[in-house]
């Protein structure tokens, strides 16, 4: 069972857990049962969000010089205790945020798995050698941490995203301020607790919870933060890069994402990626496929199958196992669902299944299916996040890399066919940070690179070697063994 007993969440500034300087405290419902309360939280504000700043930068000198394999061995501990209460934490992802338990073990696997391979990495780090163009001289990279970060996270995966910046950001030697979306504090609570139960020092891990425009913008402004780690909605990452100031900023933004299924496909195949792909965490996932180009051939096919699929979709908490769906995460974005299904009928789209919210309490919406798609509508351009989707049919996969490429975002995509030279085309042609063939757009595994091209992000990559380029500068190192002076393209 979920816990029942709300919880009365607090700041954790310099190891302490603490009231915030408004005194107020703002609350978290349950979205498939929104009488439910789930806790009373904190509201910090630019005070807070000001004191944690000054916390994690007195802490920096200390962790900084504290051995790497030495940080990494608290993320081994970490990942263990993860390992110890997987399925309380599962369930509470369930009950706050909304996905089907299955989908919250999942969740918490991916930190466990980040915790581990960021572990590892305290005892990599590495940088390079190369040889010098004159005598007697070493040339190497190291990495340096960036100083005081901020981690800005948003409430869909609710442990596995805050994992993904912490892990590497404690390890490579900075100090964080976390400030977790509003939509999820109780899950940011608990993994604060398990990593500072792990042995993460006083000061190291600062978590402030509050509005994104006080706290996260007050984070992002502060000049004492020298890198700010956002994932997140594309408007709320531009008025971030448009108020860092100079220093180093990661965007993980929307996307639009689109699966192309060509004739030669594994139709059973196709169907299964599909719906998990479009409506897997109720289609709340920033790879989510929420376009499907499909070719002329197997069109009546598979959007016949698909959406009578998915209007057998069983919706229900998350916390019951026989769930299929869970509930949207708010009030909001059940509203926006409803909305874009809207749109798409107004815009002359056929709908073949959903589109309405179910008489019933909480968040829920229906997968939600319109066919006839052009691919110019904006049910088919504008990143909706819920569970609707597109069919937009083609004749050829030039037809379909166009149409896939048409949108302004690119995280993910992925193609089912059978034939190899369709398959590396598209590979090539789409752009997007992620490809798949022959699988769902969702599910990144841990040690590899993620992030997007376009819209979607400024060019980082989380996870994977590629997720500590975010937290490290590189410093060029030259020792001069030669005994003389000697000048670079010059003595040479
Ligand atoms: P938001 O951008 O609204 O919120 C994300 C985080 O930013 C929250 O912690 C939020 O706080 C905070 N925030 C909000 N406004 C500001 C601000 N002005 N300054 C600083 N911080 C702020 O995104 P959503 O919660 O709506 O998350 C969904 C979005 O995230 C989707 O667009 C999705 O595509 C994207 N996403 C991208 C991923 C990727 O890797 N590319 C992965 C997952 C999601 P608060 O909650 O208090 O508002």
């Amino acid at each position: 069972m979920a816990p029942k007993k709300p919880v009365h969440g607090k700041l954790f500034i310099n190891g302490k857990w603490v009231g915030s300087h408004s005194g107020k405290t703002f609350e978290r419902r349950n979205p498939a049962n929104p009488k439910e309360l789930v806790g009373a939280f904190e509201l910090g504000g630019k005070e807070d969000a000001k004191q944690a700043v000054d916390a994690a930068e007195d802490a920096f000198e200390e962790w900084s010089d504290t051995p790497a394999p030495k940080r990494g061995e608290i993320l081994f501990s970490a990942a263990q205790i993860l390992k110890e209460r997987k399925e309380e934490l599962a369930r509470i992802i369930s009950w706050e945020m909304g996905k089907p338990i299955v989908e919250g073990r999942g969740d918490v696997q991916e930190a466990i798995d980040t915790c581990e391979y960021f572990g590892g990495e305290g005892r990599r780090l590495l940088g390079h050698t190369t040889p010098s163009e004159l005598k007697s001289k070493f040339c190497a990279t190291i990495r340096r941490p960036v100083g005081v970060v901020g981690c800005i996270t948003p409430w869909n995966f609710p442990v596995a995203i805050p994992s993904w910046k912490l892990a590497p950001a404690l390890v490579c030697g900075n100090t964080v301020v976390f400030k977790p979306a509003s939509d999820t504090p109780l899950c940011a609570t608990k993994f604060v607790e398990i990593l500072t139960g792990a042995g993460v020092p006083p000061g190291v891990l600062n978590m402030v919870t509050g509005p994104g425009e006080a706290v996260g913008m007050s984070i992002v402004r502060n000049k004492k933060v020298l890198g700010v780690s956002f994932t997140g909605n594309r408007d709320t990452g531009r008025a971030i890069l448009e108020n860092a100031g100079v220093k180093k900023v990661g965007l993980e933004l929307g996307g639009k994402n689109a699966v192309i299924i060509m004739p030669d496909a594994d139709m059973s195949l196709a169907l299964d990626g599909c719906m998990w792909g479009a409506f897997g965490t109720t289609g709340q996932r920033c790879t989510a496929a929420s376009r499907i180009i499909l070719h002329e051939k197997v069109k009546q096919q598979f959007e016949k199958h698909f959406a009578d699929r998915a209007s057998k979709f069983r919706l229900g908490p998350g916390t019951d196992p026989r769930t299929h769906m869970g509930p949207l995460v708010n009030r909001a974005a059940q509203e926006k669902s409803e909305k874009y299904s809207q749109i798409g009928q107004d815009e002359g789209a056929k709908l073949l299944t959903g589109g309405r919210k179910p008489a019933r309490e909480g968040w829920f919406f229906p997968p939600t299916v319109f066919t006839n798609v052009d691919i110019g509508m904006r049910i088919a351009q504008e990143e909706i996040f819920g569970p609707v989707v597109s069919l937009v049919p083609v004749s050829s996969l030039n037809e379909a890399i166009e149409a896939c490429n048409s949108v302004e975002y690119g995280l993910s995509s992925s193609i089912f066919t059978r034939d190899i030279n369709a398959a590396f085309r598209a590979i090539e042609k789409i752009e997007a940070g992620i490809t798949y063939v022959n699988s769902a757009t969702i599910g990144a595994e841990i040690h590899l690179p993620f992030g997007g091209v376009k819209q979607t992000g400024n060019g980082t990559r989380e996870a994977g070697i590629e997720g500590i380029n975010e937290f490290t500068e590189t410093k060029t190192v030259y020792v001069d063994y030669s005994g003389k002076f000697q000048r670079a393209q010059i003595d040479g």
